[in-house]
């Protein structure tokens, strides 16, 4: 199966098992806008927490806040929004499809990369044992070539979008000879920059409205509210503040499912710290990010950092997280060093003195930030994506598992009864209503045990509880573990702390501190 067909089967899963379903779906949906199902959205809820709960338990120097979404309209003047959150944009004129022109030239860019890595493939099996990747890179002349153009194309796209020259974008684009994925030309109009931001009426319009925008990033209701919280709950830098909310961005390209949505969700962390310390801030939260996505256990080979070539206006240092989707290695969290850029424009824009009294050095300054930021909804694509297979088992039938970690799953325990009779049905409810109070748990007595089984593979539930005759003789259950199969006996007196040490989150957090 390719990674494309993949991909594919996960979205109607998702849909399928009630998930993710297509926004307004009978209205036809509406364009990169999804609504999360039963299933979907215990899945979500588990991801928040398990951040929500890392931030702000693990570090006693963070504290969370729940913003609204609409703010004053200043604050995105003075955080830039107004002015420069762009997209460069540009139309095919064949196919009348509209581009990105910076992700039409990083497509560009991975093909490079691909097809150096194609080069590699063919001379490891040309030369056998004792082919050295590393030293072939660095001296084939082909490698080499393409190498330099791909460099070369990197930096004059980084240089076009500091210096937001659309004329120099279009020529490189031209330069590349890229064309349009759907019309296969090089039919191309100017490039233009298009803001991201929706913007809507409030109070009403005979009163004389004002435009408030919805937020594109969660991020400035933090800095708003530095004052409030660093003095309310008497903060001492460093100290940090988490918020998890809706952001809304009118993406000129929105497609890859959740990957890129016009209504997404955000969780970030903002963390002050004293200037010329933010360095040192950033690259420890580089790693305890990491440490958090590695420790879902789906290997570590499937994380790495793209530290950014371009710097956002805000920014003297960043990277970004990246996952391997199905589509490849694409951003899932960001990670910042904003310096003192937000606090001061605020200072500025309000005319109020945003500043931090240190006791320890006795001066007032501006903090710095360093912020951590990652998007719920390509979280929970990284955990599908990650958790999907599809099994041959040794009965020749074929299995379809979400091997989601057993502390995000949606449902955690199933009870079936073998049969529904002789009594097994009330022994299995009974047990229904003590596992509710701390688990999700789902009761089915409908169709075989194996088919039962399946069902719960295919959404993802760690654990099966069969209750069988035996059970009324000894008060044992079967118990059934998802990805191994391996079926054995426990006391029904055993089962709670057995599933609890098994899905709770502590297992998660144990591996972060
Ligand atoms: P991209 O380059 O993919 O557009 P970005 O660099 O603009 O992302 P940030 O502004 O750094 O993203 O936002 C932080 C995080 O929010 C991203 O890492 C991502 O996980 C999430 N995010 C941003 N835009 C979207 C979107 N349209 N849909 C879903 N998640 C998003």
């Amino acid at each position: 199966m390719t990674q494309e067909e993949l991909f594919k089967k996960l979205i109607a899963h998702c849909k399928e098992y009630g998930f993710i379903f297509p926004s307004s779906e009978i209205y036809d949906g509406l364009s990169a806008v999804y609504d999360y199902g039963q299933l979907g959205v215990e899945l979500k809820n588990n991801i928040k927490t398990y951040w929500w709960d890392s931030m702000t338990k693990l570090h006693d120097n963070i504290v969370g806040i729940d913003a609204a979404i609409f703010m004053h309209p200043k604050v995105w003047e003075a955080s830039g929004h107004v002015g420069a959150f762009n997209d460069p944009l540009i139309d095919n004129k064949d196919s009348k499809k509209r581009y990105r022109a910076d992700v039409l030239i990083e497509e560009w860019i991975a093909k490079q990369d691909e097809k150096i890595e194609k080069e590699c493939a063919k001379a490891a099996k040309r030369f056998g044992e004792s082919f050295n990747k590393e030293m072939f890179v660095q001296t084939n002349g082909r490698v080499l070539e393409i190498a330099a153009r791909r460099d070369e194309v990197n930096r004059r796209m980084a240089e076009a979008l500091n210096a937001n020259d659309l004329v120099e974008l279009r020529q490189i684009i031209l330069d590349c000879e890229i064309v349009c994925p759907i019309s296969g030309s090089r039919n191309w109009t100017e490039v233009r920059q298009f803001n991201l931001m929706f913007s809507t009426q409030m109070g009403s319009v005979a009163e004389g409205a004002n435009t408030v925008y919805l937020r594109p990033e969660t991020a400035q209701g933090i800095f708003v509210n530095f004052l409030n919280v660093q003095k309310t709950g008497r903060m001492k830098i460093p100290f940090g503040i988490a918020q998890i909310g809706k952001a809304f961005r009118n993406e000129i390209v929105a497609r890859q499912f959740i990957f890129r949505m016009r209504e997404f969700e955000q969780m970030e962390m903002q963390f002050f710290v004293r200037p010329g310390e933010e360095m040192e801030w950033w690259k420890r939260w580089k790693e305890t990010r990491m440490s958090w996505h590695r420790a879902l256990g789906f290997g570590d080979d499937k994380y790495r950092f793209h530290d950014h070539e371009k710097l956002a206006h805000y920014a003297n240092a960043a990277t970004d997280v990246e996952f391997n989707f199905p589509f490849g290695f694409k951003e899932v969290e960001g990670i910042h060093s904003r310096t003192d850029f937000d606090l001061g424009r605020h200072q500025q824009f309000s005319g109020k003195k945003i500043q931090y009294f240190d006791p320890e050095t006795g001066e007032s300054y501006v903090p710095y930030v360093v912020e951590t930021s990652i998007g719920v909804d390509r979280m929970v694509l990284q955990v599908l994506s990650a958790a999907y297979k599809e099994e041959q088992l040794e009965n020749g039938e074929t299995r379809t598992v979400l091997s989601i970690p057993a502390p995000l799953a949606p449902v955690k325990v199933a009870v079936l009864p073998l049969v529904k009779k002789d009594g097994l049905q009330e022994i299995a409810m009974d047990l229904v209503h003590k596992l509710k109070f701390d688990h999700n748990v789902q009761y089915d007595e409908k169709d075989s045990i194996g088919k039962r089984y399946r069902r719960q593979d295919a959404i993802g539930t760690p654990f099966c509880v069969t209750v069988d005759h035996q059970t009324k003789e000894d008060g044992t259950v079967t118990i059934r573990e998802r990805d191994t199969m391996k079926q054995w006996r426990v006391s029904i007196d055993e089962l709670e702390s057995i599933v609890a040490d098994k899905v709770g989150m502590r297992q998660l957090f144990e591996k972060l501190v």
